[in-house]
């Protein structure tokens, strides 16, 4: 078998790995979008294949996979379909066209003949996220995808190291936390604790500004507030992302639960006027909370991407308005920014405003990568996803490990 990684040998984004069998069957590894644009050449997803696999709905992973076409079938987890068609139907977009093959975590599959796959369910900041063990011409891959150690499911990350995988010729693992540290918030239940003891104290309403698909920390603000017993309020489409979740698991909450609120933001509401959404439109009804919560703001705390300026005016006066910033800081800088990062730099300097930084990273910190590595004991190992794979080299090697592998993006290896 060859090995050939497009894109991810020094970057975090567009990770592409191609895998190509002795008998000519090539199966793509994830087919992500750059995340930024220092090198926008993407003409590799042009190239020929005959099956794409996608690990989880974040746009480093997914985000070109569009670009294959609407006949190689593309083998995916069902939630993270519904998970990215859910950002289409609120940007309004087409929703996905293509020949998807949908896979369940555990159960082992074989794609176009050739290569024997194993989907092991991985703890990251979104709800389905895979590892996979790929094995084809008697050779063993073990695709690591993004991990952490310290989430709501690291369940699953103790069975790996309790029960790994075994004879592994090839270990492509992640490195993103190489050169980023943790240290304030290391667990998922440290961000609750934390947030938990901000909103307890509020006088004026508390935003929480994450993604609507991190669920594990959608569910640590709803604890929060179970424990201080404030009302969460969450916008439409986070309301439709906890369906798509529930779809899979019973085990988050419900849009019908009491602590569940619902803010009926018009243009949200517009995106699933379609007949189709009626059940749902119906369900968020009741929960629905509009401009009541300026009555008494400091009931509730308000779980949104961008905290909108005309919600932050009507609040002023009554109190700080705390903002909890609970996702990656490099969002708030100017070579990573998106369509909120100008409004929150300014809110952070506003007087009315207590604004911090309360987050854990997706990502498994160093120590607990290579505690990974070691128990899938893999003949070779090479990083992928890191920006800096010669520290990854470096740190590993210090801690005894001797077959740490640097490749180069688009060159092929044999196994
Ligand atoms: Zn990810
Ligand atoms: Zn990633």
């Amino acid at each position: 078998m060859k090995v050939k990684i497009y894109r991810g040998t020094k970057e975090i984004g567009g990770t592409c790995v191609e895998l190509t069998a002795d008998n000519g069957k090539v199966l793509w590894v994830d087919l992500g979008a750059p995340l930024d644009n220092t090198n926008p050449n993407v003409d590799y997803a042009q190239n020929k294949l005959d099956a794409l696999l996608i690990s989880h709905p974040h746009q480093d992973h997914f985000g070109l996979m569009e670009k294959v076409g609407t006949t190689v079938p593309i083998f995916i987890g069902e939630l993270s379909l519904d998970l990215i068609n859910a950002t289409k139907i609120f940007r309004a977009i087409p929703q996905l066209n293509g020949n998807f093959k949908t896979i369940k975590p555990w159960e082992s599959f074989t794609i176009a003949d050739t290569f024997r796959v194993k989907p092991f369910l991985t703890d990251h900041s979104t709800p389905e996220a895979f590892a996979f063990l790929i094995e084809a011409d008697d050779k063993r891959i073990f695709y690591s995808g993004d991990f952490r150690a310290t989430g709501r499911k690291n369940i699953v990350y103790k069975k790996q190291i309790e029960n790994p995988s075994e004879n592994i010729d090839l270990l492509l693992i992640e490195g993103t936390m190489v050169e980023r540290t943790n240290h304030l918030y290391s667990t998922e239940d440290s961000v609750e604790e934390a947030i938990y003891n901000t909103i307890k104290a509020q006088t004026n309403l508390s935003f929480v500004i994450s993604s609507a698909q991190n669920i594990d920390r959608l569910i640590s603000v709803f604890r929060a507030c179970k424990r201080t017993q404030k009302y969460l309020v969450i916008d439409v489409y986070s309301a439709w992302i906890l369906e798509m979740v529930r779809k899979q698991s019973k085990n988050i909450p419900a849009i019908e639960w009491e602590e569940i609120k619902v803010y009926d933001h018009p243009s949200q509401l517009e995106k699933i006027k379609d007949p189709s959404f009626d059940d749902f439109r119906n369900r968020i009804k009741p929960q629905r909370v509009g401009n009541s919560v300026f009555s008494n703001p400091s009931d509730y705390v308000y779980f949104v991407r961008c905290p909108n300026e005309k919600l932050i005016d009507k609040l002023r006066g009554k109190g700080t308005i705390n903002i909890i910033y609970s996702q990656w800081e490099g969002y708030l800088l100017e070579e990573h920014k998106n369509f909120c990062t100008d409004n929150l730099n300014a809110l952070k300097k506003d007087s009315d405003i207590s604004f911090q930084t309360i987050h854990t990273s997706g990502h498994a910190t160093v120590p607990d990568l290579m505690k990974f590595a070691k128990a899938i004991n893999s003949k070779k190992i090479v990083p992928i996803h890191t920006a800096f794979p010669e520290q990854f080299k470096k740190e590993f090697e210090k801690q005894g490990f001797s077959n740490i592998t640097l490749w180069e993006d688009g060159k092929e290896y044999s196994l």
